[in-house]
């Protein structure tokens, strides 16, 4: 199959970083255009980003001296699909357009997540949700990424959702710095510190695993009937978002059968062996003090959910510590597992 040309959206931000590194050498995607504000646009992306590049290696050397643009899919001619790390406050407004436009959008913003027939796809979870797609209007599909705290959190409920039901579940998180975007959180507000409120996040996390958890019924998604209660915390880490999750089951497992269903657990990314998919979606480490960002962050290229601490939990059933990279699995590397399997579904 040949390779499809692609735009990132939101090139410049924190996430938009992560696309271009993971895009680089892609086998199915070709990256053609660099979209960003008019802060950005008409300079080559190498100059935008020399005091901005914040992850490890250099700025791959495709991306360099393409000359960063507006979004607005008259210029993206040749475009076929385009990865969104766009701002939320102009991401619904510019992915409606590139959709009408006939370019596909697989976004990180929560603009268009809750829409029904929008698929919030875990490309492992619910790989099924693709189906909706055919009901959209728009001859470009919109595919949504969910909220990075919670990527990992549905990760590892949905095998034990499957086998055991779920009644409820409380989450806490301690979410990095890089998930504010650049610039991000003031130094001197999170150094030495811990700030328990995050704007918007506890909702997002309250509703968006219930749609990716959920069943699909005449082209609509119908979400997951189980309550969740979160709290959400910024914490002075640089990248990877930790929760801490009890649950309450229908059907209480035994600590054997939760270790079981996390090990055997694996999606189609696994079975048709795309690209960025990890062997396995969720690894449970045994240690008592693990799972660290410092040390288990870059599992699986980042592409792993990290768990462990499963112990019982004398309110709830069990509880448990989930790590997951949030700009690669809770963003970038997510929505490009989700096209791998698009393009592999010949739905590009
Ligand atoms: P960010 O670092 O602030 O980057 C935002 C990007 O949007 C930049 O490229 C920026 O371009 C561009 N932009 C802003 N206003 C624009 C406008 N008016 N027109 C065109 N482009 C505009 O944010 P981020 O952390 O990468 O997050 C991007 C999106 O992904 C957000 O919706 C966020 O909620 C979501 N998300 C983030 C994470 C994470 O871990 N960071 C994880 C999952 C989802 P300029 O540089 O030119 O201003």
């Amino acid at each position: 199959m040949s390779k499809i040309n692609v735009a990132v959206l939101g090139a410049t931000g924190s996430v938009g970083q992560r696309f271009i590194q993971l895009l680089e050498n892609h086998p199915y995607f070709q990256v053609t255009h660099l979209c960003a504000s008019e802060n950005s646009a008409g300079k080559t992306y190498a100059d935008i980003m020399k005091k901005r590049w914040k992850i490890s290696g250099d700025i791959p050397k495709y991306a360099r001296d393409i000359i960063i643009t507006l979004p607005d899919p008259k210029i993206t001619q040749g475009v076929k699909l385009a990865f969104s790390g766009l701002d939320a406050s102009i991401a619904g407004e510019v992915e409606t357009a590139f959709a009408e436009a006939g370019i596909h959008i697989i976004s990180n913003s929560k603009n268009h997540r809750m829409v029904e027939n929008v698929p919030l796809l875990s490309a492992e979870v619910n790989a099924n949700h693709l189906d909706v797609l055919s009901t959209q209007k728009t001859p470009g599909k919109i595919v949504t990424n969910s909220n990075c705290t919670i990527m990992g959190v549905t990760i590892s409920l949905k095998p034990l959702y499957e086998k055991f039901g779920i009644e409820s579940v409380m989450l806490f998180s301690m979410q990095a710095i890089s998930g504010a975007g650049y610039p991000g959180v003031p130094t001197m507000d999170i150094l030495g510190n811990v700030v328990p409120f995050i704007g918007g996040e506890e909702d997002k996390a309250e509703i968006e695993p219930l749609k990716c958890l959920g069943r699909t019924e005449g082209g609509k998604i119908i979400n997951a009937d189980f309550k969740i209660s979160a709290h959400c915390n910024r914490v002075p880490v640089f990248d990877g978002h930790t929760v801490c999750v009890s649950v309450k089951f229908k059907k209480k497992p035994t600590e054997s059968e939760i270790l079981e269903a996390w090990s055997s657990f694996k999606g189609e990314p696994q079975e048709l062996k795309l690209p960025l998919a990890p062997d396995f979606p969720i690894l449970y480490r045994q240690e008592e003090d693990r799972p660290q960002p410092r040390l288990d962050l870059e599992t699986g290229r980042g592409m792993t959910t990290v768990v462990g601490r499963l112990r019982p939990d004398p309110i709830l059933d069990w509880k448990y510590v989930v790590l997951s990279h949030n700009t690669v699995r809770g963003a970038a590397g997510a929505a490009i597992l989700n096209a791998e399997l698009m393009y592999r579904k010949n739905l590009l």
